[in-house]
């Protein structure tokens, strides 16, 4: 007897009959011998229009009655999903996160799962129930020690499933959505994206945490985590398979209490002999990007991060690293174009890439900080700063690289095991597009003109870190030496802006001569694939794709097997599909 956690998202459970054909779904599984639980969401666009109620009676709801609110939604479609499956003489029973006993931080809105006590909802397994609980929330303690409703952020209910599923150790956790799985693209801009069988967790996580609103990345982070057998599927036809998502990594073991709060950090990677070069001062029109890194990759020269900042004026800078065994080639290629292009261009040799990576780190920016303050600590000055969700890299210039190793892996209590110096990495075969997300939820902020010197950088992340400030691709670009400023720009969410003020104005009066830019309205296009970091010429075709359609990038950011492209928002739909259609995903 196999025990089976789905879970059914909002569209799914959007009215009566669709409840009703659920269960009667889970009614034919139950009869097939199965064991099963069902996490549901709230019915259709509840959450939205709940938010919308507190949002009429206040700018700043009160977190605690906003969860009190938001997840009563939840509540709804368990009551209802139970009664129907009652209806078809099976045994079901309801539970709110509070009666599951899903406990989590006492942080509302975006609480992680400490843990879950499986005695009650176990004992009702036993007896043959089929358990339906609410996704998205949970109870904490809070400071007067009496419980408290908390709620897991935005799309949770994903989180709640295989949260559960770890917990009751069950066989496999099915996702059921509007989709018939994990497609290389959102269907609602590109309408032939197509159905992927499966897909690292690793892809995943990155395409999640990015947009592709399919699953909840902090889901996957726990499926990868803990070696869950996790599957998305339609909730309308089971003709198709779905997509099956694999984790790479040696399951943990479950920790009773921090069961989401695993490590935040799980490995340090230093790659030394790295050149970084940097054009700047060439014209900001579309398609140089794509000129520049086609005539790197004609030389067959493997580019690794690219980072391209905000548009000084008219002009324009990009940075890339390269290994320094490939300088030669690279400084002939970049006389050239600038020869071509107009600009110049400068190399530092002798550059190390250090980078963190850990799911924890989604989400939480204080990480970021942590590693910044660090090596400002160490007076070590970050050259380049490229961050995606679950990983930051920096470029330093160091000469005593092991005492650095030691104070990262300190601050961060990394054992041996987890620190890879030079690696080689052996998943060469991985396709190098797998997927697109798009995500329109940013804005774009720049710090001009800032002091060049160590703990830039740290002071900005940590002021936004402190005020709860998620910040994403944070772009540090890298100017021509005589020049004593540097830029530093970054995304956040459209929604945190406003409440940045502050913390930007007492920024720039301590860092002087410094100012705030706001860019214009932009979106945030990642093409995401493992086999992206062994493949030349992958960063020129995406930048190639978009310069055919005429679209100008604002801002490059990359992670090994990510290339993020913030692009104007009115240009973002017909940028996904140029991408799309280039690296010909549709078949
Ligand atoms: P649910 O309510 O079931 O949790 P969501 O709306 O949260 O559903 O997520 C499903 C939606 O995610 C789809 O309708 C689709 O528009 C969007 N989506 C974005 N990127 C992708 C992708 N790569 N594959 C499939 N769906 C995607
Ligand atoms: N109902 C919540 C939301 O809309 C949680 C979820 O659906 O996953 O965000
Ligand atoms: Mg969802």
């Amino acid at each position: 007897m196999a025990l089976l956690v789905k879970k059914f998202g909002g569209t799914s459970v959007g009215d009566i009959k669709k409840i009703k054909n659920i269960a009667s779904s889970i009614c034919q599984s139950k009869e097939a011998g199965n064991e099963i639980v069902v996490v549901v969401s709230a019915m259709g666009q509840t959450t939205d229009d709940l938010n919308c109620l507190a949002e009429s009676i206040s700018k700043n709801p009160n977190r605690r009655e906003l969860d009190m609110l938001l997840s009563t939604g939840e509540q709804v479609t368990i009551a209802l999903l139970s009664m129907a499956l009652n209806e078809y003489g099976i045994p079901a029973i309801s539970m709110t996160g509070s009666q599951v006993g899903i406990i989590t931080e006492s942080i509302h809105g975006k609480a992680r799962i400490l843990d879950i006590k499986t005695e009650r909802i176990q004992n009702y397994i036993n007896q043959g129930f089929v358990v339906v609980v609410a996704g998205f929330q949970g109870t904490t303690l809070s400071y007067t020690g009496s419980m408290e409703i908390t709620t897991l952020g935005r799309g949770g209910s994903d989180t709640s499933a295989v949260a559960l599923s770890t917990a009751l150790g069950a066989e496999t956790c099915e996702i059921y959505t509007d989709v018939p799985g994990v497609l290389t693209t959102d269907p609602r801009v590109v309408p032939n994206a197509k159905l992927l069988d499966e897909i690292s967790c690793e892809e995943m996580l990155e395409l999640a945490s990015v947009g592709a609103s399919v699953l909840h990345p902090r889901a996957v982070e726990i499926a990868r985590n803990y070696g869950i057998k996790l599957c998305v599927k339609s909730s309308e036809s089971d003709s198709s398979g779905g997509t099956l998502l694999e984790s790479q990594i040696q399951p943990l073991p479950l920790k009773r209490g921090s069961l989401e709060l695993t490590k935040t950090v799980n490995s340090l990677e230093v790659l030394e002999n790295q050149a970084v070069f940097s054009l700047s001062n060439f014209p900001d029109r579309p398609g140089i990007a794509a000129q520049i890194f086609e005539k790197l990759s004609e030389a067959s020269i493997n580019v690794d991060l690219i980072i391209q900042a905000t548009n000084d004026g008219n002009k324009n800078d990009i940075t890339f690293t390269v290994s320094e065994l490939e300088v030669k080639k690279t400084a002939e290629q970049c006389e050239l174009i600038t020869r071509q292009l107009g600009g110049e261009f400068n190399l530092k040799t002798n550059m190390t890439k250090l980078s963190i990576q850990g799911a924890g780190i989604l989400g939480r920016p204080s990480v970021s900080a942590d590693l910044f303050d660090t090596l400002s600590q160490a007076n070590i000055n970050v050259r380049l700063i490229a961050t995606s969700e679950i990983k930051v890299s920096c470029v330093i210039e160091i000469n005593n690289i092991p005492k650095v190793i030691r104070f990262v892996a300190e601050k961060f209590k990394l054992s041996d095991t987890q620190i890879f110096v030079n690696p080689i990495n052996e998943k060469q075969d991985q396709p190098e597009v797998r997927g697109i997300a798009l995500d329109k939820n940013q804005v774009q902020v720049s710090f001009r003109k800032l002091p060049d010197h160590p703990g830039v950088a740290a002071s900005i992340c940590l002021a936004l870190a402190e005020n709860d400030l998620l910040f994403d691709t944070i772009v540090q670009s890298e100017r021509s030496s005589s020049l004593k400023t540097k830029d530093i720009s970054f995304t956040m969410n459209k929604q945190d802006r406003e409440k940045a003020n502050l913390v930007f104005e007492a920024l720039t009066k301590k860092l002087p001569g410094s100012y705030i830019e706001d860019g214009p309205a932009i979106a945030k296009v990642s093409t995401v694939g493992a086999g992206m970091a062994f493949k030349v010429g992958t960063a020129g075709k995406i930048f190639r794709a978009l310069a055919d359609q005429n679209i100008n990038i604002e801002m490059i950011a990359t992670s090994e097997i990510r290339t993020s492209c913030i692009v104007l928002e009115k240009d973002c739909d017909t940028a996904v599909n140029a991408i799309h259609n280039h690296f010909e995903l549709e078949k």
